[in-house]
């Protein structure tokens, strides 16, 4: 097993609410699954869906 300490990878999900349109990058969460509705919107009544997962690597 190869492990870098120079690198850290950070998880995020974008949701996006298709009531409002609003969208909502948070943490990734094990179990997220791409376009799943995912959590209550917190600018409408609506359900956000996940609509992008990305990682970003940082370097030091
Ligand atoms: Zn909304």
């Amino acid at each position: 097993m190869i492990f870098s300490k120079e690198e850290i990878i950070l998880a995020y999900a974008v949701e996006k609410c298709p009531k409002c349109e609003k969208l909502n990058r948070r943490d990734f969460c094990k179990g997220d699954v791409l376009f799943n509705s995912s959590s209550k919107c917190t600018f409408c009544d609506g359900i956000t869906i996940i609509e992008k997962i990305y990682g970003e690597t940082l370097q030091k």
